[in-house]
């Protein structure tokens, strides 16, 4: 457990207690607020637990001692809370004797009130984890010093995923989650479900499999007693896809050597593979003896299943194209029914993860099918139809909120509401994945706060919410304890209890809870800005970037990207896409905002600087300063990219534009002078959300070189001008040297 002072766990203490030291303490008096700690009084003596209570009661007590500055001798048992004293926090049930009906009529599902009076605080819980969540948000609530204050959750299901550096309690507090899915891993050797196959096995992969059964089940064991002690399910992660091939390569080998005919039958030119035949009895045996295994080791509630791509029995031998086992939406429905058959008769839960993203297109000589993406595939719902309508309504459907890959801004799912009568639940995958991979800010809270609400009306209160919060590709990252991006778990956390949140009053919230008094205001803000600059940075028009964020590598992989990424991707869109110079003029324009919401968030920055502590000011300008760097290279790549577009659709006319010449140049020089000052940092430097100094992260900071790309553009535009021109009539001032301009051929112009 991390036991550190930042971020949401414990700086989310340490400022709730600084504002109950403002009733004691001047207020006002908290400009250098840290400092006052030691010398307040605390409000609350004392924090009373019914006797022989749930242990997610006592976790609840201890998160609220430790935000309180108490010992954990200051939690003591009670009984009745007649005559509760003055200075007590007294944690209570709704069912409990003696506790008024004014305060538990109001509480739903599994939320909980709080009721002030004189001093004295009762927090009323439907069940223990309910005083978890309670503890998890102080802020609400510690303040208060008369009446009822209830707090229900807007959707009866709240999933996250498991982060392994805090302990689940915590988690349960922070996020008000009531449902996990963790890695609970298992060493499946199929030695008593197929002993068959596992015969087929090597002597010393047995043993090694045995061996590592014992270690997995013991670890699962007491991870999963961590969730049932703070009364919540969790649900084990099954390997992605189902590419038995890439589940276990082992396995896979073995079970071909006793059942050759599962083998499947690719389609040529497919990016899907297809490892199995899904018409044939033996694969699904051992699918099912796989997954049922895994949910047996894992010991879990669940097991959870994704299905985004990598589907690994899309056969096309003579069976499937007869069957119909060719199509996904069949190849999928078989696939849930397989695995709920699996799960079910162990009274375990199956939870199924969909998406969509990206149009069709080719990846090298590979035909990426993208599937439900709608327009030229088939839709969402048609793809997820017979799984809708055909699988018991028992497994829960989880479908991510964005319908590309995955931000910035993008388009709404098309299959959310769609799913009844299974279970909904709205998927954030908070990753900071196509918005600079939490390197730098990247705020989503206005986004999370509209999709939210609209997810809200279509998969209603009996559905589910989920978030994954993390950073993609990042090393030693923690987002909770991020004093930047713990705002967009702050944010669903309120949103997914207040879907009136509003998005200027979260940020205002967040950064109070995170640094000093006087520097919160401007820290809010230069967030809010964030999401802006960030949105604008990395979607050129409206369309998507890299999905990872890193800078493409040449024209080709960016166009692809532009498929692939592209949030509009449909007909009326088509005019964003036009090689113009008023979509030039326009992506200039928008360039131009990012850059200068940039500039906002550094001047927000300044003015919170005197109240920051030292590395607060250091780490946060490090972080704004790599944003700038990299937004000064990416929107002089997305603008030269657009102005190639231009000039390479004017040469297909047989003319050119020289006026664009002046402006390539310059972006060349920008990109040329900024690429070496891309994630500049001094190796001793610590940040936040790091549990080790930047010199020592496994993964270094790093999005890519954006010169190769920049040189390509830069040198193929000229080329398509000197066709026209000539080599007299380009202006020399504008010529780089260190670029080649090959002139290409006529029949090199057609293929371009
Ligand atoms: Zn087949």
């Amino acid at each position: 457990m991390n036991t550190e002072s930042t971020g949401l766990f414990s700086t989310l203490t340490r400022r709730s207690f600084l504002r109950t030291a403002t009733s004691v303490a001047a207020a006002g008096a908290l400009g250098d607020g840290l400092d006052l700690l030691a010398q307040a009084e605390p409000k609350f003596a004392a924090i009373l637990v019914p006797a022989g209570a749930h242990p997610a009661v006592r976790s609840a007590a201890e998160i609220l001692a430790k935000k309180l500055s108490l010992d954990n001798d200051a939690i003591k048992e009670s009984l009745d809370t007649d005559t509760l004293p003055k200075g007590m926090i007294s944690l209570v049930f709704k069912d409990a004797k003696g506790v008024s009906a004014t305060l538990t009529s109001s509480i739903a599902r599994d939320g909980y009130a709080v009721s002030a009076m004189d001093g004295r605080l009762i927090v009323c819980g439907a069940r223990p984890r309910s005083l978890l969540f309670a503890a998890g948000e102080t802020h609400h609530w510690l303040d208060r010093t008369a009446g009822t204050w209830t707090r229900n959750p807007e959707f009866a299901m709240r999933f996250a995923s498991h982060h392994g550096d805090h302990s689940v309690a915590e988690q349960v507090a922070i996020l008000g989650a009531n449902n996990f899915v963790a890695q609970l891993h298992a060493s499946v050797s199929l030695k008593d479900e197929m002993p068959e196959v596992y015969a087929k096995l090597s002597p010393s992969v047995q043993q090694r499999l045995a061996a590592t059964e014992a270690d997995d089940m013991k670890r699962n064991t007491a991870l999963v007693k961590e969730f049932h002690d703070a009364d919540v399910e969790v649900f084990a992660d099954l390997p992605y896809g189902n590419n038995f091939s890439r589940w276990s390569e082992g396995l896979y080998n073995a079970f071909l050597a006793v059942y050759p005919s599962a083998k499947g039958t690719p389609e040529e030119h497919s990016w899907e593979r297809a490892a199995l035949c899904p018409s044939d009895p033996a694969t699904w045996k051992l699918f099912e003896a796989y997954v049922r295994e895994c949910a047996r080791q894992s010991q879990a509630d669940g097991v959870a299943c994704t299905f985004w791509d990598q589907f690994g029995i899309f056969c096309h031998d003579e069976r499937c194209q007869k069957n119909g086992l060719d199509q996904f939406k069949n190849e999928l429905h078989a696939a849930i029914t397989h695995y709920y058959a699996a799960v079910q008769p162990m009274g375990k839960k199956l939870h199924l993860r969909t998406w969509s993203s990206g149009c069709p297109h080719w990846l090298g000589a590979d035909y990426v099918h993208a599937p439900g993406y709608s327009n030229f595939s088939q839709s969402h719902y048609e793809l997820w139809s017979r799984v809708i309508n055909d699988t018991p309504k028992q497994i829960l459907i989880q479908t991510k909120v964005y319908h590309s890959d995955c931000e910035p801004d993008p388009r709404f799912s098309t299959l959310l509401g769609h799913c009844k009568p299974h279970p909904e639940i709205v998927e954030y995958q908070m990753v900071g994945q196509t918005i600079g991979r939490h390197y730098f800010p990247a705020a989503t809270v206005a986004y999370t706060a509209w999709t939210m609400k609209k997810a809200h009306e279509l998969v209603g209160v009996d559905g589910g919410a989920e978030i994954s919060p993390g950073g993609t590709n990042q090393s030693n990252y923690d987002m909770y304890a991020d004093l930047l991006n713990s705002v967009d778990i702050f944010a669903w956390r309120e949103l997914t209890w207040n879907l009136n949140a509003n998005p200027a009053q979260i940020y205002s919230d967040w950064a109070a809870q995170m640094y000093p008094a006087q520097a919160a205001p401007h820290m809010a803000k230069a967030m809010l800005l964030s999401e802006d600059a960030a949105n604008l940075c990395w979607s050129p028009l409206g369309h998507g970037s890299a999905t990872n964020s890193d800078f493409a590598g040449d024209i080709e992989r960016r166009e692809t990207l532009l498929r692939y990424t592209n949030r509009y991707y449909l007909p009326e869109y088509a005019k964003t896409l036009e090689p113009t110079k008023e979509n030039v003029a326009r992506i200039v324009a928008e360039k131009q905002k990012c850059l200068a919401g940039i500039d906002a968030m550094f001047a927000e920055l300044e003015a919170a600087k005197p109240h920051l502590t030292e590395a607060q000011a250091a780490e946060i300008s490090t972080r704004f300063d790599w944003f700038r760097e990299f937004a000064i290279c990416n929107t002089a790549l997305d603008v030269s990219l657009w102005r190639f577009r231009y000039l390479r659709a004017q040469a297909a006319m047989l003319t050119t534009d020289p006026a664009e010449v002046k402006p390539l140049a310059e972006a060349f020089d920008a990109v040329t002078q900024h690429a070496p000052k891309l994630f500049a940092f001094d190796p001793a430097q610590k940040f936040t959300c790091y549990d080790v100094p930047l010199g020592q992260l496994r993964v270094k900071p790093n999005l890519g070189s954006p010169v190769r790309l920049m040189h390509e553009i830069y040198s193929k535009s000229l080329a398509f001008m000197e066709a026209s021109v000539g080599p007299d009539y380009l202006p020399k001032e504008f010529i780089r040297a260190e670029v080649e301009i090959n002139v290409p051929t006529e029949s090199q112009r057609q293929r371009m």
